[in-house]
């Protein structure tokens, strides 16, 4: 069928979107309805079902075993460790039910939701000595680190794959002995580096590629020894590293202030990274084809709509990461092989899953949670086959039928995603509050859910301010202290009042002088952040002169920093 590009409302936000031909026949080939909210409101209202940095410590329902869950016990009332979630003593069966048609579906689903027992973090397995992490896979030795995977000796990090010894990273890969990098690859021993690759020993670079002793520069590429983009002799360079005393607070401030400024008035930025891909739209895309409005995609096609990360990925609309899974729709942490799975949280190798929660291995499964291995099931009660999708017609029908409405009038029929009230967070625990920060009461009005802070009481012993300034005079006692952060417990950033400086985290800080932390690593977490763009797109024009190209970017036009198109950024870095 030919279809026309179609406006509509938004049901969240009264903004107009737009639904493209090729998004029409999408929904026609997975047969659920076009959506009722726009791309934003979506990527919102996923990323509210994704905590990563929200840790609770907490009790195995089953053998009564301490874990760090990602489970508030407000929110979720049964968490297991991974032995009881994984063994033969768990039955979810025990929770199923019949489907009861005087009641609404999505207030049904909300009660096997909440009386079903959940692993208590996302962890896939091979986590060792690294309890406090999450979204974790295959570490050794990380502590306070989310979405890591395959690494050792890592603190206080998110989204880090392969890296060994580093700390305060964000977004990096393949990265050893380093400090502060943000979307970074294959860097070693460099600190405070954004959008660089492959350097060594380098501090404060932008953009740059292959290069060793460089500081305060960036878009360079192969070089030594530039010191705020001037090539030195090697003694030249030193000496005006020295005079930057960074093993001190106070000088780390200024060349961050001095850094962060020329980000801003000077470098040049390219419009969006996106590598060896054609027909791309969105940021950090690589190695893709015909990806629309999406963030993070490696080795993937046809991927619209979706944020972090998406690997390995074909034919999918809609999605908060998805590691090899094709036609899966509006589901969050799809991974191994999922196959036509819509509306679901964190199922592995499934097929054809519908609104269903931590399942594993199932195939035919609707509305259902924690199953293993299963098939035609409805709420954790098993079907003939027959019967089965008769009975999922039913319920797609009675969910047109009696739609749910929620607080802010907001109608959910069959086709929507869960509605905001089911998920297990606040939304300032979620990566939708790490994209689109809200005040409590925004998030409020919004009906999106909010965390209360716990209410702790800390002895505080020191006032970050009055830490030593260079590290070269903290003594060990530093380890007993309870640091007040200054951010005093600041909602938007999580803060939680005070922290303390670890045995690992000190070595480290002492091997590479650098400074202790002024803030709370939730605070040193949201200041890292705004090295990043949000999830959004806006088109605009190539700021350099006499260029007429335009494009599609995550640089927000009220932003001052220098944008060009791809052409115009090869001809002035390469
Ligand atoms: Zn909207
Ligand atoms: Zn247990
Ligand atoms: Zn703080
Ligand atoms: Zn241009």
């Amino acid at each position: 069928m030919d279809y026309q590009p179609e406006k509509r409302i938004c049901q969240n936000c009264h903004n107009d979107f737009t639904i493209k031909p090729d998004d029409f026949t999408f929904y026609e080939k997975i047969k659920v309805p076009p959506p009722t909210f726009c791309p934003e409101c979506r990527i919102i209202r996923r990323m509210i079902f994704r905590n990563c940095r929200s840790l609770f410590k907490r009790f195995c329902g089953l053998c009564g075993k301490s874990v760090v869950s990602m489970y508030s016990p407000d929110r979720t009332k049964t968490v297991y460790c991974m032995d009881c979630w994984n063994g033969d003593k768990r039955d979810p069966f025990l929770q199923g039910q019949d489907y009861d048609f005087s009641k609404n579906f999505f207030e049904q689903l909300k009660e096997l939701r909440e009386n079903s027992p959940i692993l208590f973090a996302h962890h896939t397995g091979n986590v060792v000595r690294s309890e406090f992490t999450n979204y974790s896979a295959d570490n050794k030795d990380c502590y306070l680190s989310y979405s890591v995977v395959l690494c050792e000796n890592v603190l206080y990090s998110e989204i880090i794959d392969k890296s060994k010894n580093s700390q305060d990273c964000y977004a990096v890969q393949k990265v050893e002995n380093c400090f502060y990098n943000i979307d970074c690859e294959g860097n070693y021993n460099s600190h405070y580096a954004v959008q660089s690759r492959n350097c060594i020993d380098s501090y404060f670079v932008y953009d740059c590629v292959n290069c060793q002793n460089c500081c305060l520069s960036f878009n360079l590429r192969n070089q030594k020894y530039v010191f705020k983009n001037k090539k030195l002799t090697k003694e030249e360079y030193q000496k005006e590293l020295l005079n930057l005393v960074l093993h001190t607070h106070s000088g780390i401030k200024t060349t961050q202030e001095y850094f962060d400024n020329f980000l801003k008035n000077k470098t040049i930025h390219r419009f969006a990274q996106v590598y060896n891909s054609q027909n791309a739209s969105g940021d950090f895309i690589g190695n893709s084809r015909d990806v629309f409005y999406s963030f993070d995609v490696q080795n993937s096609e046809n991927i619209h709509y979706t944020t972090r990360s998406v690997l390995n990925a074909k034919d999918c609309y809609d999605n908060q990461g998805v590691g090899a899974g094709e036609l899966i729709y509006e589901s969050i942490a799809t991974s191994f092989g999922s196959y036509k799975d819509y509306f679901t949280y964190i199922c592995v190798g499934s097929k054809e899953c519908e609104y269903s929660f931590m399942c594993k291995n199932c195939s035919d499964c609707f509305a259902c949670f924690g199953l293993r291995n299963a098939q035609y099931c409805i709420f954790n009660k098993k079907y003939d086959k027959q019967e089965y999708f008769t009975l999922v017609n039913k319920i797609k029908k009675h969910m047109d039928d009696i739609p749910y409405v929620d607080n802010n009038g907001r109608i959910y029929k069959y086709g929507e995603f869960f509605p905001y009230e089911m998920s297990p967070f606040g939304y300032n625990e979620t990566n939708a509050h790490d994209n689109f920060p809200l005040k409590k009461e925004e998030a409020i009005k919004k009906g999106y859910p909010w965390k209360e802070q716990d209410e702790k009481s800390y002895n505080i012993t020191i006032e970050s301010a009055d830490l030593p300034d260079s590290i070269l005079d903290a003594n060990d006692d530093i380890l007993t202290q309870v640091i007040k952060c200054p951010n005093d417990g600041n909602q938007v950033y999580q803060c939680t009042t005070a922290y303390r400086v670890m045995p690992e985290e000190l070595n480290f800080l002492r091997q590479k002088k650098l400074p202790l932390p002024r803030y709370c690593p939730n605070c040193r977490h949201y200041q890292r952040l705004k090295y990043r763009n949000p999830p959004k797109l806006w088109h605009r024009k190539c700021m350099h002169e006499g260029c007429s190209n335009e494009f599609e970017t995550s640089y927000a036009p009220d932003r001052p920093e220098i944008v060009y198109c791809e052409s115009c950024y090869q001809k002035e870095v390469c």
